[in-house]
């Protein structure tokens, strides 16, 4: 039960106002960390490499931090940020639990989870965690897309110069990955083939 007081919102942020803050901050860091790229790193190392990454988000954001990782800001409720398992500290209004590997204990809300996703091996008895950087759009889900980017930061999905690119007839942009070629459908639609446009891809 200890700890479970730090999660009684503080009382001058509606209950429903702090859970769209909360999914807000989360999504924010959610997409910072993905820039995240580390090699074989013990847990002290991997968490270490973590706040190093939220001490500069917050710094993007003009956001002092404090050494318990609570950032003050002047126009909106205190946000505290717990890595693995930590207790958050007990100033923070928003609260978000950076999670690194698996976990079985519960997040119960409002506290909002953000993942880096982790790969481990052993390397001389002694278990090491990995993390790749992944692509920086999102899904059309509005899911944090999971592949692996090109030097541009997006993937061969999503990076619109490996994309056919061509207009479609609602006006839209052909997202087809194609390498940067014009895709099957879109390709020589100049010439006048009946059932040329018949074929579009969304
Ligand atoms: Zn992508
Ligand atoms: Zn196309």
């Amino acid at each position: 039960m200890h700890g479970l007081c730090l999660l009684r919102p503080v009382p001058s942020v509606p209950r429903m106002d702090l859970f769209v803050r909360t999914a807000r901050a989360a999504d924010s860091l959610s997409s910072w960390l993905r820039r995240m790229t580390f090699k074989d790193l013990l847990p002290h190392q991997v968490v270490a490499e973590i706040r190093r990454h939220v001490v500069a988000w917050a710094g993007a954001h003009g956001w002092p931090v404090t050494a318990d990782l609570v950032c003050s800001r002047t126009d909106a409720p205190p946000i505290a940020i717990a890595i693995g398992d930590d207790e958050p500290s007990a100033a923070g209004a928003v609260v978000l639990r950076v999670r690194w590997r698996d976990s079985r204990e519960l997040v119960p809300a409002p506290i909002g989870l953000v993942t880096v996703v982790t790969t481990s091996r052993v390397v001389d008895g002694l278990r090491r965690y990995s993390a790749k950087r992944s692509c920086r759009a999102r899904t059309r889900q509005g899911r944090l897309c999971p592949v692996g980017p090109r030097s541009s930061g997006l993937c061969h999905l999503h990076d619109p110069k490996v994309q056919c690119g061509a207009t479609k007839r609602d006006g839209s942009r052909c997202t087809a990955p194609t390498g940067g070629v014009r895709c099957t459908n879109h390709r020589g639609r100049s010439a006048t083939q009946p059932g040329d446009a018949m074929f579009e891809l969304d």
